[in-house]
């Protein structure tokens, strides 16, 4: 199996990217982000939990993600392999995805983290901010908080995987296409 993280702060354009990716490599697209909001848009328990959290731009606990996740996994027993998005974003959480690939005889291949500078950042976020009707992405404070919750707790999570001899840096700056073309020789790189 193939098992990607795509990691990078938020609008490092891991959406944009993973939906590329899946298609070229038909791979199963895990984005906790998306899977909240849709909880959210069903308006069931956990989204009416998790909906104020994310609106302050703060983590959901980790258990509730690790779920979220464990139930994907066995939704898709013969998958060629995910790509994760948007998560693990503690060290908590990168040790139960370890925990819950290895019970299912897999494991991470590899951490792509893209790299974006912190102007590009926030300019992107207030762009799609326009048009993703994402309350998180249209208040410049939220972002601020989402970028300092990314630095203090998310962060760590590339020393996780650099430990593992699993990290590949790849340049987040330039055009959707250029972008798309450095990850997927990242990947290929990666299958070897
Ligand atoms: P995203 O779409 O990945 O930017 O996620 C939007 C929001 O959902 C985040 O700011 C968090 O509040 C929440 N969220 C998404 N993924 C996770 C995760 N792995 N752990 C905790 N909270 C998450």
């Amino acid at each position: 199996m193939l098992n990607i993280v795509l990691f990078g702060p938020p609008g490092a354009g891991k959406g944009t990217q993973s939906k590329q990716l899946i298609d070229t490599f038909q791979l199963i697209h895990c984005s906790t982000g998306d899977l909240l909001r849709s909880e959210i848009a069903n308006k069931t328990e956990l989204g009416l939990r998790a909906q104020a959290i994310m609106e302050r731009g703060e983590l959901v606990p980790d258990q509730v993600v690790v779920g979220m996740i464990a139930s994907m996994l066995d939704r898709n027993p013969s998958a060629k392999g995910f790509i994760f998005d948007g998560f693990p974003r503690t060290t908590a959480q990168a040790t139960a995805l370890d925990a819950l690939l290895s019970e299912r005889n897999s494991q991470i291949s590899g951490m792509i983290a893209l790299e974006v500078d912190n102007e590009e950042l926030k300019n992107r976020l207030l762009e799609r901010g326009k048009s993703s009707g994402r309350p998180d992405d249209a208040n410049p404070d939220i972002i601020a908080n989402r970028i300092r919750v990314y630095n203090e707790q998310t962060a760590p999570v590339k020393s996780f995987y650099a430990a593992q001899n699993k990290l590949m840096e790849v340049d987040g700056m330039g055009s959707i296409g250029e972008i798309t073309a450095r990850l997927e020789d990242a990947i290929h790189s990666l299958k070897g």
